[in-house]
């Protein structure tokens, strides 16, 4: 019998191959108890990794990402567009029925008064388009984010 014990890397490469074990090393692993119990260890391991389940891509993977970077499509908002509307055409029909009226109320206001009723839509539109401009900054910040999420990570 052969008292030096087997090295880790020829116990894992016996527990590797299906015949090419050797007769000397397979008598000293029948006679030594050390050495068997770490060659049966390799062998469960390797039976293990061969009972997993084979890894595999789904198939769906490229359009999930895809859905994922694409903003979704903003839904229409139909009562939001009736109302605006109805409230457009009743702008519309008071203008025709009031102009005249409303004008003349108008340029009796004071100066300040004129100009603050000039300058209120405008500075309302103001604001509202500067608030879109950073919804569509940060929405465009999450679309980065995601995508160099996606990046492979190389250490150099
Ligand atoms: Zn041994």
């Amino acid at each position: 019998m052969n008292s030096i014990h087997l090295t880790e890397v020829q116990l894992q490469a016996l527990a590797d191959s299906t015949d090419a074990t050797t007769r000397l090393e397979m008598d000293h692993i029948s006679t030594c108890m050390a050495c068997r119990i770490k060659f049966e260890n390799y062998q469960l391991i390797n039976s293990t990794i061969h009972e997993l389940p084979i890894a595999s891509f789904d198939p769906d993977l490229t359009d999930y990402i895809v859905d994922m970077l694409m903003p979704k499509k903003a839904p229409i908002h139909w009562a939001a567009l009736l109302s605006a509307s109805l409230g457009g055409l009743l702008v519309v029909v008071a203008a025709v029925i009031f102009g005249k009226q409303f004008i003349a109320l108008f340029i009796q206001l004071p100066d300040i008064l004129r100009y603050f009723f000039a300058l209120l839509p405008l500075s309302l539109i103001s604001i509202q388009t500067i608030l879109s401009l950073i919804r569509y900054r940060q929405k465009m910040n999450t679309i980065i984010k995601k995508t160099d999420s996606l990046q492979p990570k190389l250490d150099w």
